[in-house]
């Protein structure tokens, strides 16, 4: 011991460091493992009191709690950078306030100078996002392997990290999600299923589509990273950590592969090709293998990049996955391509080959961590660089418009709008008060008072762009001129997805007074319902993301429901007691979006206890469709209609079904139907409207005689216009085949009756155009 303290003494004096740091814990001594280490997870609380303890011992690391969670976990950051530059950080906030707005640094004559001053003082900030999917565990697990480093390091290299750049680690975005899959994980360990995914969703509502909410900010974990840490830091750069499947790439890192989407500015688009290109050469030259570049994932849609319309570069890296943290072998045969590059041999987007082999979390942690070291390292090398392309992006973004250009929007105001202005103005985007706006004229024509005017000279003019025009996604072909199916949906024009009326204006406006700031608060709009009969939704054991949007929507607006899964469905289901001293009847049941192969078998035997095996079977259809003929009412939402199609016989075939993707697909966008209004259905609906397809059926109404009701029994209530276009926004293939046909029909059965969406009414609770349709099927009496 006291030789202990003599040297450290000596070695204090040798350094010349006055005062002493208390002993920088490991995550091992916090969490009794090191993190990778096979089949060994940490809890949130494991990861909160590592953060804490570091914070405590180190004076390079700020810890805080920004918020809770869904589930009232602490939602966490770690600021990470030099002592000297975290005695600074108000200083460096507002050096990226000014850069990413070149409006705040006066006259036009004077900005470059000024900025080229603050360029000089100022740091690169780097967002590390980890853990979104909570499956992909070794994320998680490295933001501590990244923050032991950086607080504890002697090594030149993290030196130079932690003076050039502010370090903002986000341990996990879905930290309720970390004890999900750690329950499940060591619930199962050992027995026939460890390594499986947990069969609940990992986020409460949203399970793997909290990475699709960076634009319309519904659950709170979305709302604290955008408000807490993007529109306080803007980030020049933005980590996310991820893992993709076991049998691809071990790792992607940008470029993405094409299309991306128009509105992210070019100097965005050359950030992260420049670094994604670099940190690959850099990890081959350190003998990483089986990397790709440029292939899988695009960069279309915002609901994955919130950083692309604010001035910072996404990095986006998937590690290839194990079972959850039990390793794998894999044979170099089972190596899978995906799009762009073929795992088994070399090329431009892949290289050098991996021939296969144990793949064990450690490996996954080395690749995180390597990768994110190697990030910070250009960050640092180049923060002039980082900060000039900032400045770039922000000068292009405020420059006035010239006339013919785009010059802003005028959106109208209507029953949903306030939900579209609320998006807008999250994402920083600014406009005149709705409420004591001034009155826009365009010619003679005069706008409704309220209108409001979304200018694009302003930082994130593009982000309100993206969101209020239409998308035209590219018709990408193959070497054999096959269409390339697009990775991810294609549309995201929310004033088609809210039913506002939105009017694009080129440059010179005339109008009465186009104020460019925003002014007083914006109340939300009422949007509770009316009393409704009780309705119960259908919980797979298989994670259903439909099923956790609706339950998502069903709770923010306060509306009461009950839950039936696959064994009180199976026993049959006429009377239900959602809670104790209440009986009620449920008139209406509702079967989320999920295959119909899912909904009747299940999960398969042996791949999960047997408990949860099975699915609804013969017995749950018997169940449901007694619960229909003695009077109930059935909601098929989306795929789950082929189920109702195929086990109660309906007089109707689904014309799509069975089409490979090279003669028809809809991977999500926004088409147009019509609707007959005379049905109860369509209540507060127009005539015309949006239908959110995505792998959705489309009717026909059949003369099968085998059917079980006769054709008569068929009301279609909406359909594809026969003689227009369908697609209103977004990519469609083959659609000539939808029109004239059925997308929302009716069929009545015994006393009762069954509603087969052909869509997804409630989509992401982003299309609210047609929450009525959703809504009015679960109260229809
Ligand atoms: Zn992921």
């Amino acid at each position: 011991m006291r030789t202990r303290i003599i040297t450290l003494l000596l070695l204090l004096l040798v350094t010349g460091v006055v005062t002493a740091q208390k002993k920088i814990p490991a995550p091992a001594e916090v969490f009794g493992f090191a993190p990778g280490e096979d089949r060994k997870l940490a809890s949130w609380d494991q990861i909160v009191d590592y953060f804490k303890q570091l914070d405590g011992a180190s004076d390079r690391v700020v810890f805080e709690t920004l918020g809770n969670t869904t589930m009232g976990k602490p939602f966490v950051m770690a600021t990470i950078s030099s002592p000297a530059n975290l005695a600074r950080l108000e200083e460096f906030k507002k050096i990226q306030d000014q850069l990413a707005d070149p409006r705040k640094l006066g006259p036009l004559a004077t900005r470059d100078r000024k900025a080229a001053e603050l360029m000089r003082q100022g740091k690169t900030v780097v967002l590390i996002t980890c853990g979104i999917h909570s499956t992909e565990v070794g994320s998680y697990l490295s933001s501590t392997l990244i923050a032991h480093r950086l607080a504890s390091s002697t090594d030149a290299d993290v030196q130079k990290i932690l003076d050039n750049t502010i370090v903002l680690l986000v341990p996990s975005l879905n930290p309720d999600g970390v004890d999900i899959v750690k329950n499940w994980y060591d619930k199962t360990l050992g027995t026939p299923f460890e390594g499986t995914d947990p069969p609940e969703l990992y986020h409460k509502y949203t399970g793997h589509d909290n990475n699709r909410d960076w634009y319309a900010f519904t659950q709170v974990e979305t709302q604290l990273t955008v408000d807490k840490i993007h529109n306080v830091w803007h980030p020049q750069i933005v980590h996310d950590i991820h893992q993709q499947g076991a049998f691809g790439s071990r790792l992607f890192l940008p470029p993405y592969m094409a299309p991306v989407e128009p509105n992210v500015p070019k100097a965005i688009v050359q950030g992260y090709t420049e670094l994604g290109n670099w940190m690959a050469a850099e990890m081959r030259a350190k003998g990483f293998e089986g990397i790709t570049t440029n292939s899988t994932y695009d960069a279309w849609t915002p609901a994955r990049a919130y950083s692309h319309y604010h001035a910072g570069v996404r990095m986006l890296s998937e590690t290839a996955s194990a079972r959850i943290a039990s390793p794998m072998t894999l044979k170099f045969e089972e190596l899978r391509s995906r799009e762009g590059y073929d795992p088994q041999k070399e090329s431009p987007q892949f290289g050098p080959v991996w021939r296969g082999g144990e793949w064990h979390l450690n490996d996954i942690t080395k690749y995180m961590t390597t990768a994110a070291f190697l990030l910070l390292d250009h960050a640092a090398t180049n923060r002039e660089q980082w900060l000039r392309r900032f400045y770039a992006v922000g000068k292009e973004a405020v420059r006035p418009r010239r006339p013919g250009e785009l010059f802003g929007f005028l959106i109208e105001p209507s029953k949903d709008f306030m939900s579209l202005i609320h998006i807008l103005e999250r994402g920083g985007v600014e406009f005149n008060s709705p409420k004591e706006g001034p009155t826009f004229k365009i010619g003679t024509r005069e706008f409704p008072a309220g209108t409001v005017l979304v200018r694009m000279d302003q930082p994130y003019g593009a982000f309100a762009k993206t969101l209020l025009e239409v998308q035209h996604y590219p018709n990408l072909r193959d070497a054999e001129k096959h269409p390339i199916a697009p990775y991810d949906v294609t549309a995201h024009t929310l004033p088609l997805l809210m039913n506002v009326t939105v009017h694009p204006v080129k440059a010179p406006l005339r109008s009465g007074r186009p104020t460019p700031t925003l002014s007083g608060s914006i109340e939300g709009t009422n949007t509770s319902g009316p009393n409704r009969n009780l309705p119960a939704i259908y919980h797979s054991s298989v994670p259903s993301q439909d099923e956790g949007w609706t339950r998502w929507i069903l709770d923010s607006q306060k509306i009461s429901y009950g839950v039936l899964t696959d064994k009180e469905l199976r026993a049959g289901i006429t009377v239900y007691k959602p809670s104790a001293g209440v009986t009620v009847k449920y008139y209406t049941i509702l079967i989320p979006d999920q295959p119909a192969r899912t909904l009747l078998e299940g999960y398969r035997t042996g791949a999960m206890p047997p408990e949860l095996t099975g699915g609804l079977g013969p017995e749950g259809v018997k169940g449901l469709r007694d619960f229909v003929e003695t009077g109930g009412t059935l909601i098929f939402l989306n795929r789950a209609s082929n189920f109702a199609i195929e086990q109660f016989k309906l007089p109707l075939r689904n014309v799509v079904a069975g089409l490979p993707r090279t003669d028809f697909y809809v991977p999500g966008s926004i088409l147009r139907i019509k609707l007959d209004t005379s049905h109860p259905l369509t209540s507060g609906m127009p005539e015309e409207t949006i239908a959110w397809a995505e792998d959705s059926p489309v009717f026909e109404v059949t003369n099968d005689p085998s059917a079980t009701v006769p054709a008569t029994n068929v009301r279609v209530i909406a359909s594809y216009p026969a003689d227009k276009d369908p697609l209103l926004s977004g990519w469609l293939l083959g659609g000539e085949l939808l029109k004239g046909k059925a997308a929302l029909v009716e069929v009545t059965m015994g006393k009762g009756r069954v509603i087969l969406f052909g869509f997804r009414p409630q989509y992401r609770a982003q299309s609210l155009a047609t929450y009525p349709l959703f809504f009015n099927a679960l109260s229809l009496k």
